[in-house]
């Protein structure tokens, strides 16, 4: 970002301190995305929960591991569920003009573990671009609010923060949503630094998220010889699934998607057991709730055949535009108009610890990490100019959040 007039004295010195870091934002960021993270790499998430807490320990913060909880065991056939239960670590930095009124929300694990094949950061030719597993999504927005403290700290600024590392955000934060929203309610704002969307814009909402599991229970028989002896559970299952399939509205924008299925072993046999697990999202909670009901009334008394049994958790709140949030989301606009930036507000039907924070109670804007795409694919790439312009952005911000600028 350009460092231009509109900027107070400490905003440009800060500015000038963070792009004189940008080759050492690179090789750090290198470093980070060689760690394997993913899923349930519990060495990988300690190392890089252990180098992000001991950062800040060098501001003065205090870190503490807030025990996580388990999640519904029923979620494990579906999709991926850790056997480990890790902490959210809180790191707290309290500075002499008060308490934290600033949430720093991050996650530490990657959808993809850099153990095989997409494991190292590769740089383009012309150096602009880097591509690894995590580099936007979201180690590179660590990185950048880590360096964003730092640069205030050096120019001798005292703020008060709390930065908040989870491990489980890419699996449905169920580990760490009860201590998140725990923090959420001691804070007054919430940044979190997911990848900005395309161009570096902000979401100021977001859809919920909900996962359920239909389980069904028929009779099997032999296909040939007793066939109308059974009671077929892949049967109920494809009634069901179209019961789910009409729940879909493009008019109130809900969505209700199926997959993965199960059901059936051999075609010789009339199939007793059938599974289906999905995903449902929705712009408000009410109407979360209303899917939520109709998926639960698709249930069978215990005992009937076919058997139907759900399953579902709800787990992340929609997050609706709230005044509070458009005010900082319009605070944030003008600081970047300040630095040349125009940025655009959009909303997305994708979820994050956003969700969960503002739920609690917390405004927030969780989209004020690097710009980058193809999140969640081995093709994520991050702009890397944006480690400089990102980390600038984010340490203005906090000082005029704190009226420090
Ligand atoms: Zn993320």
């Amino acid at each position: 970002m350009p460092i231009t007039e509109a900027l107070s004295a400490l905003e440009k010195k800060v500015c000038a301190d963070i792009a004189a870091q940008r080759d050492g934002l690179v090789n750090e960021l290198a470093q980070w995305v060689a760690i394997p993270t993913g899923f349930n790499n519990t060495q990988g998430l300690d190392e890089l929960r252990g180098i992000v807490t001991q950062r800040l320990e060098a501001l003065g913060a205090r870190t503490s591991l807030m025990p996580g909880d388990p999640r519904p065991a029923w979620l494990g056939e579906g999709r991926m569920v850790s056997d480990n239960v890790p902490p959210l670590a809180v790191c707290r930095h309290e500075a002499k003009c008060g308490l934290p009124k600033v949430l720093i929300a991050g996650h530490l694990d990657t959808v993809f573990d850099p153990r095989g094949k997409f494991r190292e950061m590769t740089v383009s030719p012309d150096g602009k671009t880097g591509n690894g597993p995590g580099v936007v999504d979201m180690k590179g927005g660590i990185l950048i609010a880590i360096t964003a403290l730092e640069a205030i700290a050096d120019a001798g600024i005292d703020l008060p923060w709390t930065f908040t590392f989870n491990s489980d955000e890419e699996t449905g934060s169920f580990h760490s949503d009860s201590a998140l929203r725990a923090e959420a309610k001691k804070h007054e704002i919430g940044l979190a630094v997911e990848p900005g969307l395309p161009g570096g814009g902000l979401a100021i909402a977001r859809k919920g998220s909900g996962q359920f599991l239909i389980d069904i229970r028929g009779r099997s028989a032999h296909a040939g010889r007793a066939f109308f002896e059974g009671v077929s559970a892949v049967y109920a299952l494809g009634q069901v699934l179209t019961k789910l399939h009409d729940l879909s509205d493009a008019t109130r924008e809900i969505s209700v998607n199926v997959g993965p299925l199960k059901g059936g072993e051999a075609t010789n046999i009339v199939p007793d057991h059938a599974a289906l697990w999905g995903n449902a999202r929705y712009p408000a909670n009410e109407l979360g709730d209303e899917v939520g009901r109709a998926i639960d009334a698709l249930a069978t008394p215990a005992g009937t055949l076919p058997e139907v049994t759900v399953h579902r958790v709800f787990s992340r709140p929609a997050k609706p535009e709230i005044p509070a949030t458009r005010a900082l989301a319009e605070q944030i606009r003008a600081l970047a108009r300040d630095m040349g930036e125009e940025l655009a507000f959009a909303s997305t039907g994708g979820v994050c610890d956003g969700n969960n924070l503002q739920d609690a109670g917390l405004p927030t804007i969780d989209t004020l990490g690097v710009r980058g795409g193809d999140l969640h694919k081995t093709s994520e790439w991050i702009e890397l100019d944006s480690l400089v312009d990102r980390a600038q952005l984010f340490a203005c911000l906090m000082l005029r959040l704190h009226g420090a600028n």
